[in-house]
């Protein structure tokens, strides 16, 4: 069989302490374009993890001569991963077109394009269709001014974009996404922080129609997986593996009433024993909450980010700090669990703001109305308003690029990872750490720590790597938690 084309995944920088603490997901996108491939009849390899990519780079074989098409697909925080693939993939594949995609590159193609010239097509939005296409193009079938939804250089090196971001209208089936739920690192996940058992992780759809500042997946057609094949593959894998775990992954599964509606209703018809987490909007019908409940439903993460009036108009929210309390007392009602999730460090936001921020935070709290927290310092992502106002205000350096190096120690000081630009203005790091140390002294997470261990060991225990290694990223993670909740 000779190989056709690669479709490669990028990773954070350390790997292993990410899946260990926050438990992998399965990249249907890459997954679905596999498949599409596939079903056209190509050849070809799906590359999820660093040690399968590092033997394919390194193989000699000839039959990867034959490779056409590379894809690589990345996240803002693993871009510099994709660089360096996209680099080493050009040096071993002269031959090969190397197309980056997902909703990192596909919100800064053009920037890519000058920044890495190894690399030859971005697909901007859902590249589900558009990559046969893109094949046809690599096999010399097809002209690459007939292909939309792309951006390339021409012949004289000028990026050229065709037609808009590209939006599948039908979701294509996922019934084969089933085969990931046999590998390990997949099924493993703890379901929360105070309930331990092993979950999978599902996505029921993509989009959503709101506008926060700071959210790269705004403004974009709520699409559904059919409720049929959602239910299907939940029975599927939590009676092949036994587990009751379900983590539903969608940025806000409740954003249609009637889809929810149906989700649970079938649930309930088929008898699952299953609990599961999701994350929602709080302005929902409250009347859901218990039907939800009903068929399996226990924790729900709402984001509200901030308690100040004048920070939501500029977020653009629209939830407002009384929804979110509404919705957490319906649910400690039924008995769900409420997660809030709040930020801080956005425009123009000033310690002032951030008490009132602290403020909901123990409001929310007091009679364990919600259960635990988090905050988070706002990160500035390619394509959003924020990315926007920080290139006006100057926050984002004039010749600021997302693919040239880019390393700040002082983000460390809010718990943000070094490669990726903070919004940093009026919240200098004393006034964050203190603020979340009074968010977290508000919650319960103190409590938690017993959990964490448990579910920390079992996790380490569970890995195939050497006793030294567990014990390295054992103790490291036990300080990020200590320090997050002490610091
Ligand atoms: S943060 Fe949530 S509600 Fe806001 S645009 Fe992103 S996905 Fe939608």
């Amino acid at each position: 069989m000779s190989i056709e084309y690669v479709l490669i995944d990028s990773h954070f920088e350390n790997e292993k302490d990410e899946s260990l603490l926050h438990g992998r997901f399965i990249p249907y996108g890459l997954a679905i374009l596999d498949n599409t491939m596939k079903t056209a009849g190509y050849q070809g390899l799906l590359l999820l993890e660093n040690k399968e990519y590092n033997a394919f780079i390194n193989s000699t074989n000839q039959q990867n001569n034959s490779i056409k098409l590379i894809g690589i697909s990345s996240t803002t925080i693993t871009r510099f991963d994709a660089k360096t693939k996209i680099e080493e993939c050009r040096a071993t594949f002269p031959k090969s077109i190397i197309v980056a995609g997902g909703h990192h590159f596909g919100n800064c193609a053009e920037d890519a394009l000058i920044n890495i010239p190894q690399l030859d097509i971005v697909v901007r939005g859902e590249g589900d269709e558009a990559i046969i296409d893109i094949m046809r193009y690599a096999c010399g079938s097809l002209a690459i001014n007939a292909i939309n939804g792309i951006s390339y250089r021409d012949e004289y090196g000028s990026v050229i974009s065709r037609g808009p971001k590209l939006i599948v209208e039908n979701l294509p089936s996922i019934e084969f996404v089933e085969k990931f739920y046999s590998m390990e690192q997949f099924v493993q996940n703890p379901l929360s922080a105070d309930m331990p058992i092993p979950s999978m992780n599902i996505l029921a759809g993509r989009g959503c129609p709101h506008n926060c500042i700071f959210c790269s997946v705004n403004r974009t057609r709520v699409r559904r997986y059919p409720v049929e094949d959602i239910v299907n593959m939940i029975e599927k894998t939590t009676k092949k593996f036994n587990i009751r775990g379900v983590k539903f992954y969608d940025d806000s599964l409740t954003l249609s009433n009637s889809y929810v509606s149906a989700l649970c209703d079938e649930i309930i018809r088929r008898k699952l024993d299953i609990v599961w987490f999701c994350d929602s909007r709080a302005n929902i019908n409250l009347d859901l909450l218990s039907l939800m409940y009903s068929a399996g439903c226990r924790y729900i993460a709402v984001g509200l980010e901030t308690g100040s009036p004048k920070i939501q108009k500029i977020v653009d929210k629209n939830i407002t700090k009384e929804q979110v309390m509404q919705f957490a007392i319906k649910c400690k009602e039924v008995g769900i669990s409420t997660y809030v999730f709040l930020m801080a460090s956005f425009p123009d936001e000033t310690p002032e703001d951030l008490e009132l921020t602290i403020d909901i935070a123990r409001d929310l709290s007091k009679k364990g109305k919600a259960i635990a927290g988090s905050m988070g310092a706002a990160v500035i992502l390619p394509g959003t308003q924020l990315e926007k106002i920080a290139r006006e205000r100057g926050i984002l350096a004039e010749d600021f690029s997302w693919h040239k190096p880019f390393n700040d120690q002082l983000n460390l000081d809010y718990d943000v990872p070094p490669n990726i630009p903070l919004y940093r203005e009026g919240i200098s790091p004393e006034v964050y750490k203190n603020a979340k140390r009074k968010m977290l002294a508000n919650y319960a997470n103190s409590l938690s720590l017993r959990i964490f261990c448990k579910n920390l060991i079992e996790n380490i225990l569970r890995r195939d790597i050497s006793w030294a290694e567990k014990m390295t990223i054992g103790s490291n993670i036990f300080k990020a938690k200590i320090k997050s909740l002490f610091s």
